[in-house]
């Protein structure tokens, strides 16, 4: 059993894991929140106050931490007896929050693939460049690493792993596909840190096609989909972390990532990238500044957190998976709806942090409770899925399914009763 959870960020994500955190303190017991900026945690502290979070009156307490620091992160952590480190901070400080985790047994979690500032869409597999070269580090130590618990990646690659294993013999492609239909109501905004949003976009999109990467242009390629909730819907083909890991873990020949954009979000990013103004290298200015544009667009855009109460609509995001079936061919999705105005009525969020960060609190329980507590590294699809979809079910994010018998939500003890898993499963 694992106690006492360290939040690091508080940002967007970092709001709800708090709330999150709050709501089930009696069995993660004491929450630290800590970031660069002390108020923007204690913020977070007012509102899980104010929204009436707290399941049990235990400790809830913010601190001023740079995470980039190794031995700050090991003191806050042994300091405030954390067991559980759930990293929801900026992805340039994984490689130092995992390090601080392996150094004082505290098990990890992220939701984002690690980056390196200065450099934008490396060599694929993305995981290969950074994280799992602490694989061994981690199990050496014991540690508990469960990588990239958002949405997506995250919930996606337990939907694939779920599919996988009750639904198909064989499965030819996973389509992740990703729908904002909300809308916030400004002229222009990312639903994330805008920095690590824009770096998404603006090199090569890598798919995994005929098992090998295949490299594409943004906005290159085009897909409409008919999809619960909102119907016939355009998507764009886009590279993502969790094809960097399930291509390597699952044996399947094809899984591609698609998000949907709307032309006015095209438009202003081909005029932003087409000015230079996304570039994540160093220009000097006349003055002889020198200044990132990216970094300079990200301080004048709006802060993703402040669209939530000017929110609406919904997001749908979930995998369609394709592969036979006793000699049959069969297609079934596997996905999520989440409100954005019930997001903001609960927890004070937009459903983009509040479906990242509710699974991100969903596996942190896991691993309390030993469920998913292994002592190594994993990412999502090698963990048993059943728990965590249950759990997320409870939760305030119901998994649904569509197949051939029809649309319902996806409860794995009834469609699978009685299965148990090992924790860490074999891959495929
Ligand atoms: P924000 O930009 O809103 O928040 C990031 C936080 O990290 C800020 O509070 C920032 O502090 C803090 N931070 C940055 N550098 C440091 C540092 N050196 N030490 C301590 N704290 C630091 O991001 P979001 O909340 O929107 O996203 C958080 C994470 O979740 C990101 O990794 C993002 O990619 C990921 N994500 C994952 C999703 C999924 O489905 N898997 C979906 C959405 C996001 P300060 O305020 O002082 O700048």
């Amino acid at each position: 059993m694992k106690r006492n959870v360290l939040i690091i960020g508080a940002g967007g994500v970092a709001h709800v894991v708090a709330h999150k955190c709050a709501q089930n303190n009696a069995v993660l017991g004491d929450i630290h929140i800590a970031s660069r900026t002390l108020s923007k945690c204690q913020a977070i502290i007012d509102s899980v106050h104010e929204k009436g979070s707290l399941q049990q009156d235990r400790h809830l307490q913010a601190h001023a931490l740079d995470a980039m620091d190794i031995d700050a992160t090991k003191f806050l952590i042994r300091a405030t007896h954390s067991q559980i480190v759930i990293n929801v901070g900026s992805p340039f400080l994984n490689m130092s929050v995992l390090a601080a985790c392996i150094e004082t047994g505290a098990a990890y979690l992220d939701t984002a693939i690690h980056e390196d500032p200065a450099k934008v869409c490396e060599t694929p597999p993305w995981y290969a460049n950074y994280e799992w070269k602490r694989r061994d580090a981690c199990k050496d130590a014991r540690v508990t690493a469960v990588l990239g618990v958002g949405f997506d990646p995250g919930v996606v690659n337990a939907y694939a792993r779920y599919a996988l294993d009750n639904c198909f013999d064989s499965v030819d492609s996973i389509d992740i596909i990703d729908i904002n239909a909300g809308s916030h109501g400004r002229y222009f905004a990312t639903n994330f840190d805008p920095e690590i949003n824009f770096r998404e976009f603006t090199s090569t999109v890598w798919s995994w096609e005929n098992n090998a990467w295949k490299s594409n242009a943004m906005f290159e390629h085009r897909q409409d989909w008919d999809m619960p909730v909102t119907g016939k819907v355009t998507t764009y083909l886009t590279g993502h972390d969790e094809l960097h890991s399930m291509s390597q873990n699952l044996g399947v020949p094809n899984i591609r990532f698609w998000m949907s954009f709307g032309e006015h979000y095209i438009n202003v990013f081909n005029v932003l990238k087409n000015l230079g103004l996304l570039s994540e290298q160093p220009v000097r200015t006349a003055r002889g500044q020198e200044v990132v544009p990216l970094e300079v667009v990200k301080a004048v855009l709006p802060d993703p957190a402040s669209l939530a109460p000017a929110y609406t609509g919904k997001t749908v995001i979930g995998d369609l998976i394709k592969g036979i079936k006793g000699g049959r061919t069969q297609e079934v999705l596997v996905y999520n709806v989440c409100d954005h105005r019930a997001c903001y009525e609960e927890v004070g969020s937009q459903a983009i942090s509040y479906t990242a960060g509710v699974p991100a609190v969903a596996a942190a329980m896991l691993i309390a409770n030993g469920t998913w507590d292994i002592g190594e590294m994993a990412n999502v699809e090698e963990l048993d899925p059943a728990p965590f979809i249950a759990l997320m079910n409870r939760m305030g994010l119901v998994t649904r399914i569509r197949d051939a018998q029809g649309d319902r939500v996806l409860d794995p003890q009834q469609e699978a009763p009685g299965k148990t898993a090992p924790a860490r499963l074999v891959n495929y």
